[in-house]
């Protein structure tokens, strides 16, 4: 087999017999890719301090005839992301992003924009200067649009008006869309059921979906703003995906959020992303 090489991303390890690895990434080339590395906790040299979670790599490896798992013959750290290991909110935020990235993706199915987006996610953890839940909650947004499962925020599903004379609204994960007050009035009693959603979080998420990753920077989210779409995401989420991300156990707990009070918001205006 000839030997392959592709920058790629860990997004999951494990100790494989007394001195093995076995490594999953999402790489450029592949998508998700697994892989052994052979003697990785005895080759120094070659292995040491590099097949750590969230690192970005420039792999060397080769396919096997009898296993879909890859040989890793060799790994070069592009980026390390140090202050990921140095904070615990900003670990938990991106173990998030890797174990969203390790159960939403098929293996050797690359996409391209994933692979940016989750260098673009880990990297904006690192940098420090937004909240980790707000750096959870845009990559979630955006994958969901990549991976074509984007939530329709755009407007009550039954009589399609977005105003602040119609909230509250709820979002229905059976039916996939928002409803709005005056039209649960009149919906079938098993059919009003669905996650509580402001108006302001529902346009916030909604922009979020319109606009390029750099444009989203000056956006404030309110502490309520980012409790509404962390819960929204993860049921969202969790409902397709029929399983529960582990991750975000950690990153939901009460106290995180009132860590997220002293988030910046300068002004109404900002809030929502005007300049
Ligand atoms: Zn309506």
């Amino acid at each position: 087999m000839e030997p392959c090489r592709t920058q790629a991303i860990v997004i999951d390890v494990k100790d494989y017999g007394e001195s093995d690895k076995i490594v999953t990434f999402y790489s450029l080339l592949r998508g998700r890719m697994c892989g052994i590395a052979k003697g990785a906790k005895r080759s120094l040299k070659r292995f040491v301090n590099k097949l750590e979670l969230f690192t970005l790599l420039e792999i060397h490896f080769t396919d096997s005839r009898a296993s879909s798992l890859v040989r890793i013959d060799q790994a070069e750290p592009l980026a390390h992301f140090p202050a990921l290991r140095a904070s615990y909110e900003r670990y938990t935020a991106a173990a998030l992003l890797c174990e969203l990235v390790l159960h939403w993706t098929r293996e050797n199915d690359a996409d391209p924009r994933l692979f940016d987006l989750l260098r673009w996610g880990l990297g904006n953890l690192e940098d420090g200067r937004r909240p980790p839940i707000w750096g959870v909650i845009i990559f979630q947004i955006k994958m969901f649009t990549l991976l074509g499962f984007q939530p329709d925020l755009s407007g009550c599903a039954t009589c399609g008006r977005l105003a602040p004379e119609l909230t509250p609204y709820r979002f229905r994960l059976a039916r996939g869309g928002l409803l709005c007050s005056p039209c649960a009035k009149v919906a079938r009693p098993d059919d009003r059921q669905g996650l509580l959603i402001s108006l302001s979080t529902a346009q916030l998420l909604k922009k979020s979906q319109e606009l390029e990753t750099a444009k989203l920077a000056r956006f404030r989210f309110s502490p309520r703003e980012v409790q509404e779409s962390a819960v929204f995401l993860q049921a969202y989420g969790n409902h397709i995906l029929q399983r529960e991300i582990q991750a975000w156990e950690q990153l939901t707990r009460p106290e995180h959020y009132r860590t997220q009070a002293t988030i910046p918001r300068k002004s109404p205006e900002r809030a929502h992303g005007k300049p």
